[in-house]
This record gives structure tokens, C-alpha cells and sequence, in this order.
């Protein structure tokens, strides 16, 4: 069945999911629907490959995706821009700088919010996320950087606080602390804590390191000043990084129309013969508030493959009674955290240790997903 005239799809966020979704587009949806992507930035920056940034191996402009260039070659749009608020009754979404753009089909995918207590205006005191942020103080300042706290010491923090003590700023290596609330790490698998017996041998790994890391020491927010008490001692620092988890966005969204057309499980209402004039709204990655989905760069990345058919048979479906289309969470799911010159790996609830083949295959993993923006 074909639309009267073309749904107009807009984009929100180029978070992985709606790089999948773009990928796996096809030159025939240009006949269904005009799409949009809009996004804060001309750049989405591969957080995968941020630990082989800050070595050194890599530059900045090998982990960053050219959103322009991948739009124009699927003759998407790009619209640069923040969403701000989100009506459904009047299918419209308002951007940060007041544009008010009209919409059939929304797609929203802007990624984990730094919470507030996290949020910071002191320089030299920030989140990871947005990650665009923390690299353009890298790229500046990174020679006069050298004693760094680190405050969260999950996956994100381990692998960053690894990579940042084997570098050096101009006063020469750095001295890096990870600082984690918990007794423990704040490593998970599916929901189970990692065991002692990797508890400790990723500690000795981050000590080999050379991190200090500060267990028992709960920090409640960003600071003004890029100091800490640690235990009896202040010390300063000169630069704090928050990794700490994001939550999902608050959107002002319009209770006219709630709930929303997609459930939090990307459970998509496939529509009946007369829904195709009705507005849709689908929701991926990291900003989804209520999911059964490990909050995880995998995770976005296997909804994003599922997006565009899900969109494409609710467009062309002639089924005439409503169906419910679902799509399982990837589980098992595999983590490589790399740790200097070895990665530690983690498949579901198991361990497999720690490993420099585990690097190579993080690396492959990495090489092989950069590349396939290049098609
Ligand atoms: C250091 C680090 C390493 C990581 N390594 C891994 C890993 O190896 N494997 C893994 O699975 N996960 C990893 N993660 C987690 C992973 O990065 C996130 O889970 C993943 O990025 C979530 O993807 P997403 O699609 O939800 O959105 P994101 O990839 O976070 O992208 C969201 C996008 O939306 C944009 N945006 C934000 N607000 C708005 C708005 N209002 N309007 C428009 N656009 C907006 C942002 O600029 C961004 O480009 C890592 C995270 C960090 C910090």
C-alpha cells in the first residue's frame, strides 16, 4: 500500500541505533517518506575506540562518523539541532533555538542524560557524556593535564583510568585515581557482581597500571573546584571525570496522546488499515526509561538493525488487524574492556578473563564497525 503523499520521518539523535537505521536504509524508502536526522553535532564519536584515543593510537577524527557525508549519501537531511519538547496530538517536536519541525513518523534515539549532581559549569569538571564535550577539553588541554580523578568505576571508568595512566602530559606520567563509592568495582554481568576472584585480578591489573584506586568513597556530585576529599586528604586535581551512569531524558512531552505509541520493550503497535495517517514515535538506545535491555552501545545497535524493517512493514503492511511486533533483548551480550595491553572480557554472567587476544578481537570489532560507515 502506498501512502497518498510522503510520510515526512524525522531522526532525533545520532546515537547508534539511528546509525544502524541509516545503514540499513534502501534508496526505495525515498518513495514512502522524506527523512530528517537531526542532531546537536556534525560528528557521532565512537565510544568503543575512546580508550585507543586517549593512547594515542588513534585520531580524534578516526572515532568520529561524518554525519553530513553518510546523510548525503543516503539523501537523508541533516538538521542541525537539540530537541527541546515533543508534541504528539500536533505531530511536532520543537528544537533547543525555537524551530518547530512537523512530523508522521518520529525516531528518537538521543542517548543517557548526565543527571544533574553531575552536571557541571566549573572548568575542568565534567561528565564523559556528552563525549564531544570531554574530547574538545582533551584535544586543548591534555598537556597541562596530569593528576586526574576518575569518579565511577564501572566499565567506561575502568577503561578510561587504564588508558590515562599509560600516557603522559608535559610534566610527565599521569597519576590517575578511580574513585568508586561501592567496596567492589562496579562491574556487572547480566545483573550478577563480578566474582571476588576477578574483582581481584582486574584490581591488580589497574594497579599494575599504575591507578589509584579509592574504593569506599562515595561522591555525591560534580565539585565547583576540581578538588576531593579522599579519605583524611584534600587533593587537587587538574581535571575530575565523571562515569558515572546517565538516565534516561526528560522530554516535555504532551500527556494528550500517553502512552506513546512504543512501549519501553521497542515494542512496536503495527498499524491497522487506517493507522498509516496516525503518528508514530519508536524509541531507542540508552534513552529508553523502563527496558529489559542492558543499557549498552550492543544493545542500540542491534534495535537500530531492527528499526528500519519494523518502520518499513508498519508503512507497507496490509494486515488489517492490529499486531504487536517484538523484539527480544541480545542477550548474552559481549563486553571487551580494554586494560593496556590486554582486554578483559565478560559474555553475559561469565567471566573469560583477561587477555591480549580478547584485545586483538575488541579491536577487529572496532575496526570492522568504523568501516562500515564508509559503504
Ligand atoms: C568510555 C565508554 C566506553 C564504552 N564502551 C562501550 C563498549 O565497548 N560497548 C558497548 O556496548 N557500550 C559501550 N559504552 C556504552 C555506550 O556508549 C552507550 O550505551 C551507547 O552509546 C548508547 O547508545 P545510544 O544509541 O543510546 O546513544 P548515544 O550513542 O549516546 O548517542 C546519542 C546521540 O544523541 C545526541 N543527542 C543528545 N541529546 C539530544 C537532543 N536533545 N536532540 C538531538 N540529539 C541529541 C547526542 O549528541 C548523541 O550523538 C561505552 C560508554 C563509554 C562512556
Amino acid at each position: 500500500m502506498k501512502p497518498s503523499s510522503k510520510r515526512r520521518v524525522l531522526l532525533v539523535g545520532a546515537g547508534h541505533a539511528h546509525l544502524e537505521f541509516i545503514k540499513s536504509w534502501r534508496a526505495s524508502d525515498h518513495e514512502l517518506a522524506e527523512f530528517t536526522l537531526i542532531t546537536p553535532h556534525a560528528h557521532a564519536i565512537y565510544s568503543g575506540l575512546l580508550p585507543a584515543y586517549l593512547l594515542g593510537e588513534v585520531r580524534r577524527s578516526e572515532i568520529q562518523i561524518d554525519l553530513q557525508s553518510l546523510a548525503e549519501r543516503r539523501g537523508i537531511r541533516l538538521q542541525l539541532g537539540r530537541l527541546r519538547s515533543l508534541s504528539i496530538e500536533h505531530r511536532h517536536i520543537v528544537l533547543a533555538d525555537g524551530e518547530s519541525m512537523e512530523f508522521d513518523d518520529l525516531f528518537i534515539n538521543t542517548g543517557g542524560h548526565t543527571p544533574t549532581n553531575w552536571q557541571s559549569t566549573a572548568p575542568r569538571c565534567l561528565h564523559v557524556k556528552p563525549l564531544s564535550s570531554f574530547l574538545d577539553l582533551w584535544e586543548q588541554e591534555a598537556n597541562t593535564i596530569q593528576r586526574i580523578a576518575i569518579i565511577g568505576a564501572g566499565a567506561a571508568g575502568i577503561e578510561i583510568a587504564a588508558s590515562l595512566s599509560q600516557t603522559a602530559s608535559a610534566k610527565g606520567k599521569r597519576e590517575v585515581h578511580l574513585i568508586e563509592g561501592g567496596a567492589a568495582l562496579g562491574l556487572q554481568l547480566s545483573g550478577y557482581w563480578l566474582s571476588r576472584y576477578w574483582q581481584r585480578r582486574i584490581q591488580g591489573q589497574l594497579n599494575k597500571l599504575g591507578v589509584h584506586l579509592h574504593l569506599n568513597t562515595q561522591i555525591i556530585g560534580l565539585p565547583r573546584h576540581p578538588e576531593l576529599a579522599l579519605g583524611e586528604t584534600r587533593m587537587k586535581f587538574d581535571l575530575i571525570l565523571a562515569a558515572t551512569p546517565t538516565e534516561p531524558p526528560q522530554f516535555n512531552i504532551d500527556q494528550v496522546e500517553q502512552p506513546m505509541p512504543v512501549d519501553s520493550r521497542l515494542q512496536v503497535n503495527m498499524p491497522t488499515k487506517t493507522a498509516n495517517t496516525k503518528p508514530r514515535v519508536w524509541i531507542a538506545g540508552d534513552c529508553i526509561s523502563k527496558s529489559p535491555w542492558p543499557r549498552s552501545g550492543v544493545s542500540a545497535v542491534r534495535q537500530g538493525q531492527a528499526l528500519r524493517s519494523l518502520w518499513h512493514e508498519s508503512i507497507t503492511t496490509r494486515n488489517a488487524t492490529e499486531r504487536k511486533f517484538h523484539l527480544k533483548p541480545q542477550r548474552p551480550q559481549l563486553k571487551l574492556l580494554r586494560m593496556g595491553d590486554a582486554a578483559f572480557g565478560i559474555w553475559g554472567k561469565y567471566s573469560l578473563g583477561m587477555s591480549r587476544l580478547w584485545l586483538r578481537l575488541k579491536s577487529w570489532i572496532d575496526g570492522r564497525y568504523m568501516q562500515s560507515f564508509q559503504r
